[in-house]
């Protein structure tokens, strides 16, 4: 990639709300037409037309990138939102995650885990084994950003994921903020579902599994969606962390595998 780059980042929000988002990390030459994509899609969301949308640039300086490569991919074909979520719950023990965590995690994002039950703008820290919620302010969350794909990397993603019919902004935008949290320090896995309505697949991301897709983890029409990152039990190293997810550029430079869909065996 040409240098520098910038991180390029958007927030809309409507009635004072969070309503959508984006971060991306550009050349100079591309960051006019990105930020053209991001007015256009604050203004086009299917919550509602955006009524404050901010954009913000800055360069990121040249030596702190680092270049790793994006989890593998799996999708495993689940009848319904309530399956999907059985076995996202499967997955997330799998991954040393307590039931009590993975109750809180499901049931915040199920009611708006927002302090009032919108969804919030970023994601919820939950220790692994108490269920604790660690984020400081539960009305934002944390938000993850300055990650991105090198250009080669983007064209081998698009037709990898063209061949499996996934290639779509939700799950390129979703498969490298995981691959981003996987990164991260303390972080044991990742339980994602949308807010946006007509959105019902969600993941499990964890460093055994990779990315794993279901169809359905909510019901259609649902606005209420949200992420929640499992921090490992213990001592948690809470402003590096938050420090790691928000400022440190990533480029995934590399795909991972991308699995052809199977059926979800339900585990005895
Ligand atoms: P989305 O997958 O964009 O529909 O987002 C679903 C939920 O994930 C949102 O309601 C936020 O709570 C959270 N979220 C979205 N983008 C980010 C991000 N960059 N970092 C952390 N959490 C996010």
């Amino acid at each position: 990639m040409n240098r520098p780059l910038y991180s390029i980042r958007m927030q809309a929000s409507r009635n004072g709300h969070h309503l959508s988002g984006a971060e991306r990390l550009s050349t100079a030459i591309e960051l006019e037409p990105l930020a053209a994509d991001m007015v256009q899609r604050a203004l086009g969301h299917m919550r509602g037309r955006a009524e404050t949308i901010q954009i913000s640039i800055e360069e990121v300086a040249e030596g702190q990138i680092d270049y790793v490569a994006l989890p593998d991919l799996r999708t495993y074909l689940v009848d319904n939102y309530g399956q999907g979520r059985q076995a996202a719950a499967g997955l997330l023990c799998q991954a040393g995650v307590s039931p009590l965590a993975i109750d809180t995690a499901m049931a915040a994002m199920a009611s708006g885990a927002a302090p009032d039950g919108r969804s919030m703008r970023g994601a919820m820290l939950i220790d692994a084994v108490s269920g604790r919620r660690l984020e400081p302010d539960q009305a934002r969350g944390v938000r993850v950003s300055r990650m991105d794909l090198t250009e080669q990397a983007r064209q081998e993603l698009a037709l990898g994921l063209q061949s499996l019919g996934l290639d779509n902004a939700h799950v390129r935008e979703a498969l490298v903020l995981a691959g981003k949290v996987l990164t991260t320090p303390g972080i044991v896995a990742e339980l994602c579902w949308s807010d946006d309505p007509d959105y019902t697949a969600g993941y499990v991301a964890s460093a055994h599994q990779g990315y794993v897709r279901f169809p359905h983890l909510k019901p259609l029409g649902e606005e209420r969606g949200g992420r929640a990152f499992f921090l490992a039990a213990g001592q948690h190293k809470l402003p590096e962390l938050i420090n790691y997810l928000q400022y440190r550029p990533l480029l995934f430079d590399r795909i991972g595998q991308l699995n052809r869909p199977q059926p979800w065996v339900v585990q005895s």
